[in-house]
């Protein structure tokens, strides 16, 4: 491998970022029925449904976009989501999108993204659905897969490839995880004890992502 090429490697370009929400939306209408049938154990069974719209008109935007940086790209996901996701999950995706892309603005550039650019601006957006959400981890949300995942690929600051295949795993752990909590903040906290013994679907979700962005950087042959 040529210097130039390992450099790339390390590194999250435009085109990777637009090849994660095509996946994305690849992976999430693979998995629709399931996030919805989840939804159904302690919501309203919409999360699927909710979640393939949305990322049905994100791989639109991105489609005819045209961009050239990260955070122009992330922003526009985002407000994408807000306004196609609905529920609770829309507002929250979106501004986790939001966040991030506004935390990368002026980072991107040509280079890409490297491991820890990519946790600065992913941990900006992981801290947008707490706030929104005024949720933590351990109240069985889609921040219990969000937070693991960020925490693993901060081990691994200097390899792109490592760390989001760490940040994948560590999120369906934490996706498994979410089981036996009960619910405190959302739709499923309605349900009190009885949400306990179901994988919350908002987790779920957020593990497909990160499974999705695993495959993208793995995927890549530079
Ligand atoms: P709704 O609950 O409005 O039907 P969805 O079914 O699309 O919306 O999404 C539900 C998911 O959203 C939950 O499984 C959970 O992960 C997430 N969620 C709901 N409320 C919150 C919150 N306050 N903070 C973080 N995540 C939340
Ligand atoms: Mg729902």
């Amino acid at each position: 491998m040529t210097q130039d090429a390992g450099t790339a490697r390390q590194r999250l370009s435009v085109a990777d970022l637009e090849a994660w929400v095509r996946r994305s939306a690849e992976l999430i209408t693979e998995h629709a029925e399931e996030l919805t049938d989840l939804d159904a154990a302690i919501g309203d069974a919409d999360h699927g449904a909710n979640m393939k719209r949305g990322l049905a008109a994100a791989v639109d935007t991105v489609g005819a976009g045209g961009f050239t940086a990260a955070d122009a790209l992330l922003k526009k996901v985002g407000t994408t989501l807000v306004s196609t996701v609905g529920g609770a999950s829309g507002p929250l995706y979106g501004t986790f999108f939001l966040r991030t892309g506004s935390a990368l603005a002026g980072q991107a550039g040509s280079d890409g993204l490297d491991a820890q650019t990519l946790a600065d601006g992913l941990e900006a957006g992981v801290g947008g659905i707490a706030a929104r959400g005024r949720a933590t981890a351990g109240e069985k949300t889609m921040l219990d897969a969000w937070s693991p995942a960020l925490e693993a690929l901060r081990t691994h600051p200097d390899d792109l490839a490592a760390g989001v295949a760490a940040a994948a795993r560590a999120a369906a752990e934490g996706r498994d995880a979410t089981k036996p909590m009960v619910a405190t903040k959302g739709r499923a906290s309605y349900l009190g004890e009885r949400s306990a013994g179901h994988i919350d679907p908002g987790a779920a979700s957020t593990a497909l992502l990160l499974a999705a962005l695993d495959d993208v950087v793995a995927a890549r042959t530079v």
